[in-house]
């Protein structure tokens, strides 16, 4: 079996999260390569957004351990996560509505060339500057974004401030890039091109996506791998095919979301023949 502190990416290896007497993750265990999409389902109260704030660090667990790039990360605060190469977005974005979309995106890149030092928050050299641009504007293309640099984000739509957002992560050049809700507000059609966009970024950059996430179609048609978390324990991991097919799943969803799901199967049987 493979060790998990050789895995390119993230690992998380026994994960307790206890808040006082209720373990909310009871010994979860899951590895998000580079190069690859990992999503982490459950129902309401699962334990997804616990075990995603103790990878990103802000929450401690109990016991276990949080590993990036095969590096111990456990103990360290959110923002050495990220200088080490963790991005992530939130469900309830965090733009600055006062600057440019640009100057959102253009954030993400330079807080990591900044980085602890606070006189190099106050100025950046030429050279920095003319690569922050580039890397902003490689990202806003990516994103499909780049006729709204100018603009701020107040005045966009929920959907092109998802991709904002995503683009500032882009930026930061993490090899590694957790994703809250990311289809949070979006509607069908913004859903499916932002699906569209992580795949690009993937085969690309070969960044590792560990996504959290309600929108099983979303999940189904994006992930390589997918693991299934159940009233705190990783009841179940595996393909999308063999998440959708598992009784085990289905049970523990009891239908609610399981839509998406069955509408993966039935698009893959319309495939297959
Ligand atoms: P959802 O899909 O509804 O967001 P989730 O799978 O992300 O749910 P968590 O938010 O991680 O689940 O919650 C796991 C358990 O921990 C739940 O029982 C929840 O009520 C509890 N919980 C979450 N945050 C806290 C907190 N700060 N204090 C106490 N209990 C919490």
């Amino acid at each position: 079996m493979r060790q998990t502190s050789d895995v390119d990416g993230l690992s998380v290896e026994g994960l307790v999260v206890k808040y006082g007497g209720l373990v909310a993750v009871d010994g979860q265990n899951l590895t998000a390569p580079r190069g690859r999409i990992t999503g982490l389902i459950g129902p309401n109260g699962a334990g997804k957004t616990t075990t995603f704030n103790a990878c990103t660090g802000m929450v401690k667990p109990a016991a276990g351990k949080v590993r990036l790039l095969g590096e111990d990360i456990t103990g360290l605060a959110p923002h050495v996560r990220a200088l080490k190469g963790m991005g992530r977005t939130f469900q309830r974005m965090e733009l600055y509505d006062t600057l440019t979309v640009r100057e959102n995106v253009v954030l993400g890149k330079e807080a990591g060339m900044a980085g602890g030092n606070p006189f190099r928050h106050l100025r950046a050299t030429r050279s920095q500057t003319v690569q922050l641009r580039r890397v902003a504007a490689g990202a806003m293309e990516m994103c499909g974004i780049s006729g709204l640099a100018a603009r701020r984000p107040a005045n966009l739509s929920t959907g092109q401030r998802r991709l904002v957002e995503l683009a500032r992560c882009i930026a930061g050049e993490y090899p590694l890039m957790l994703l809250d809700e990311p289809s949070s507000g979006l509607d069908g059609a913004e859903t499916e091109e932002f699906g569209r966009i992580l795949k690009s970024l993937v085969a690309e950059r070969g960044v590792g996506i560990l996504i959290v996430e309600h929108d099983m179609a979303l999940v189904m048609s994006i992930c390589d791998y997918i693991h299934v978390l159940d009233f705190g324990k990783p009841i179940f991991e595996g393909s999308p095919r063999e998440v959708a097919t598992s009784k085990l799943v289905r049970a523990a969803y009891l239908g609610s979301e399981a839509d998406g799901m069955a509408k993966f199967e039935n698009d893959e049987e319309r495939a297959r023949v």
